[in-house]
């Protein structure tokens, strides 16, 4: 699976430690707060199980799912299973995703749960690519702003393949432009 990285951009070394400080972060900031983590599938869930052994505070998981991918572009439409959630009423979210890329999805789940009553609702993101936005939404928790590229690994997919790899990388074009 490597071979078909052009390059890796963040190692595993370079994320967990990253994950750390954004998990320390969260520990400062949701002391006494009882967190409400809520992870979107699939893309989010090693990044989620990572966060979550780093933070040292009482709290909860749930996960929700949404997508709006096709192969390496964004399908325009977003679809949310809210279903499994536990009640949102006074809770204090953090929705933790994968990467921010259009935004569109993420605004879209954050419009769904904030209906709900909760008492606030944050975004932690592994990834950022800040110059693909297409709305107002920003990430209170980011672990990298990266260039508008498609990347792999550590949760993220390409047609469901390499979201086993323990790295983020550039994958290379051929791979889906064959
Ligand atoms: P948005 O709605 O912000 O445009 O897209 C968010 C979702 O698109 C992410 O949760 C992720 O599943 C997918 N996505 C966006 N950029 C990338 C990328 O570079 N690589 C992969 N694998 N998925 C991406």
């Amino acid at each position: 699976m490597l071979q078909d990285l052009l390059m890796i951009t963040h190692t595993e070394e370079q994320i967990t430690a990253r994950v750390r400080e954004l998990a320390a972060e969260i520990n400062r900031d949701y002391e006494g707060k009882n967190p409400l983590f809520i992870g979107v599938l699939k893309g989010a869930y090693i990044f989620m199980a990572e966060l979550c052994k780093n933070v040292t505070i009482p709290c909860e998981m749930a996960f929700i799912s949404a997508s709006s991918y096709k192969g390496t572009q964004t399908s325009g439409t977003v679809s949310a299973n809210t279903d499994k959630l536990p009640d949102l009423t006074g809770r204090h979210v953090v929705l933790v995703e994968d990467i921010l890329d259009t935004g569109l999805t993420l605004s879209h789940i954050c419009k769904v749960l904030s209906s709900c009553g909760t008492a606030s609702l944050e975004i932690c993101s592994l990834m950022d690519k800040p110059s693909r936005r297409k709305t107002e939404l920003t990430g209170k928790y980011v672990g990298f702003e990266i260039p508008d590229a498609f990347i792999v690994g550590y949760g993220l997919d390409y047609n469901e393949k390499y979201r086993n790899l323990p790295c983020v990388g550039i994958l290379k074009p051929e791979i889906y432009e064959k």
